[in-house]
């Protein structure tokens, strides 16, 4: 070592490692390199003796940056001076320092560089060259064996800084960006994708634009990506999403993420192909003990777009979220169908009569039908004219029946554009029996020309239904109804039922579509708070307020197709 000089630029330099803290008299491990560290220099000594078959493998012409990253996890600091420890250690801390694979201290994107001198210097060749990284700019690092000791390197690394402060600086504050990122309590992988470069600029000199359906056409070229791609790091909440214990099994070829969503790797390819700042969806995750998971993906692609080797991963287990998010969707429609079965019940005299009537019709028309068929001379054109009528009603009793059967049955919502007029008469088809026997003035003004509303016909029906069913209870017997459909100031359409009733107890106001509330010896009390929760889920609002003229107005207002949610 004595015969080597100090780096040529050295006497240029704005600032060199000999500004650096003098060594540690009283420390032991630095003595061994006392007689070289005093020319501004820093120098560590490497143990290489677990590196042997890597090192090996170089003349074969492996080079990689897999080869490079695992030879220097293989290789060992074992000594550094008091530059080395300014330039690349953790705070002044040997211990910290010494024992560690190179890999530890030395910034990944000089990685292939030492790699590649290490392995010279192993065989004896002269290894030099000029390098700048993150933590040092245009630096002079030298390799050099040690013929005492053959597992032994020593690395010297000389040069300028450009920014005085920035050997401590970038390192403390990639440390503590490093621990903030390893505790966060968000899942993240840190991806290497330089690799998909050369595919990309290869792509787009044949002079493909969409990628999403190259990918489609040829599935590979999405395969081997996701086997090229490589996850660099991943912090603790990483670990804990994938069922690892250590980083170790998933640091390597980012496949494992996409083995249960192929087909969001071809997703990710494209937003990245397209110039995306980032790609989110929410996939299937397989983990590594075993488990299928839903996880919202994040892909942050790098900025500036060149820093391929940084893309950052996020994988947020939203398995148990989705899970009581369906559970509770579930109880809402249990709810909500249990709300229709006893309506339907109270309904029970009024449906029958719905029914009965067409069916009564059927019975006259049929029996007439036969008489004129039965004499000397059959009246045919009489009896098709009455078939037709038969016809006609048996649809209608069918009609009755379906309607009642979608109240009854359990359903997913569905949203479709609707009419508002047309859902208010199917749902007075319930009540009409209702309203006439109690002889009850039902009045409407519906709006012409209103827009469609977005929304599921069966449960809005059911929310008129309720409302209307309220009010009959309310107005007793020759009392008044009014329905009201009309543009809503507000951007949506609007349904009143105004009725003549008592109204409102004011201290009720504020109660009534709370679960369970109701002023009626046989309520139950859900009715309101199920309207309520089927147009809130609508996008739409529900009041109640009493009339200055004297009794109850329900109002809702829906959203427009075009602009509901
Ligand atoms: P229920 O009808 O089983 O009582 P609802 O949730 O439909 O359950 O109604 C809750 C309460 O709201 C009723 O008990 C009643 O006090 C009040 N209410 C509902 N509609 C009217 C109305 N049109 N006029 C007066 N009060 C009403």
């Amino acid at each position: 070592m004595a015969g080597q000089g100090p780096p040529p630029d050295m006497t240029e330099a704005s600032r060199s490692f000999a500004g650096a803290e003098r060594a540690d008299p009283a420390d032991p491990g630095i003595d061994r390199l006392r007689e070289i560290d005093g020319d501004g220099t820093a120098w560590w000594a490497l143990d290489i003796s677990d590196a042997r078959a890597l090192i090996a493998a170089v003349d074969d012409g492996t080079r990689s940056v897999e080869w490079a990253s695992a030879l220097l996890a293989a290789v060992r600091i074992a000594d550094a001076d008091q530059n080395a420890l300014h330039a690349l250690g953790p705070l002044g801390a040997r211990w910290r320092m010494v024992g560690q694979p190179v890999t530890a201290c030395w910034p990944s994107e000089g990685w292939g560089d030492l790699a590649e001198l290490v392995a010279a210097a192993a065989a004896g060749r002269p290894a030099s060259r000029r390098i700048s990284t993150s933590l040092f700019d245009d630096a002079t690092i030298t390799v050099s064996g040690n013929p005492a000791r053959p597992d032994m390197l020593i690395v010297s690394l000389g040069g300028r800084v450009a920014d005085h402060r920035s050997f401590w600086l970038v390192r403390a504050s990639e440390q503590r960006y490093r621990s903030l990122i390893h505790h966060l309590p968000w899942a993240l992988l840190q991806v290497d994708a330089t690799a998909m470069a050369p595919i990309f600029e290869a792509l787009r000199c044949r002079g493909v634009t969409d990628i999403g359906a190259f990918l489609a056409a040829e599935p590979e070229v999405a395969l081997r990506s996701r086997d090229i791609v490589r996850v660099t790091d991943a912090n603790l909440k990483a670990l804990q999403v994938l069922g690892v214990e250590s980083a170790d099994r998933v640091i390597g070829s980012v496949d494992f993420v996409f083995s249960a969503s192929p087909e969001t790797a071809k997703r990710v390819i494209k937003a990245h192909f397209d110039g995306a700042r980032s790609y989110t969806e929410v996939m299937k995750l397989r983990t590594f003990d075993g488990r299928l998971r839903d996880v919202a993906l994040t892909v942050t692609y790098p900025t500036p777009p060149e820093r391929l080797d940084v893309s950052m991963l996020s994988l947020d287990d939203i398995t148990d979220r989705l899970r009581t998010d369906v559970q509770y969707r579930q109880l809402q429609a249990d709810y909500s169908r249990a709300a229709r079965i006893s309506m339907l019940g109270e309904l029970a005299t009024s449906i029958a009569h719905e029914v009965n009537q067409p069916l009564a019709a059927i019975v006259t028309n049929a029996e007439t039908s036969l008489r004129w068929l039965a004499r000397d001379e059959p009246n045919l054109a009489k009896a098709m004219q009455l078939t037709g009528r038969i016809a006609e009603s048996a649809r209608h009793a069918s009609d009755i029946v379906k309607r009642v059967r979608a109240m009854a049955a359990p359903r997913a919502a569905e949203r479709e554009a609707l009419e508002l007029n047309i859902v208010v008469f199917e749902a007075l088809a319930f009540v009409r029996h209702e309203l006439e026997t109690r002889a009850i003035d039902l009045s409407m003004r519906l709006g012409s020309s209103l827009p469609r509303v977005l929304g599921d016909r069966v449960q809005l029906q059911q929310v008129i239904v309720n409302l209307i069913l309220n009010a009959v209870q309310a107005v007793g017997t020759k009392g008044r109804i009014e329905l009201c459909t009309a543009p809503d100031p507000h951007d949506g359409v609007a349904f009143t039922v105004h009725d003549s009733g008592p109204g409102i107890a004011p201290e009720y106001l504020d109660r009534i579509f709370q679960s369970f509330f109701t002023t009626k010896d046989e309520g139950v009390g859900i009715g309101l708070a199920i309207c309520q929760s089927i147009i809130t889920a609508h996008g739409g609002t529900i009041g109640a307020a009493n009339h200055p003229d004297g009794g109850a107005r329900f109002r809702f207002v829906l959203p427009v197709a075009e602009r509901a949610p």
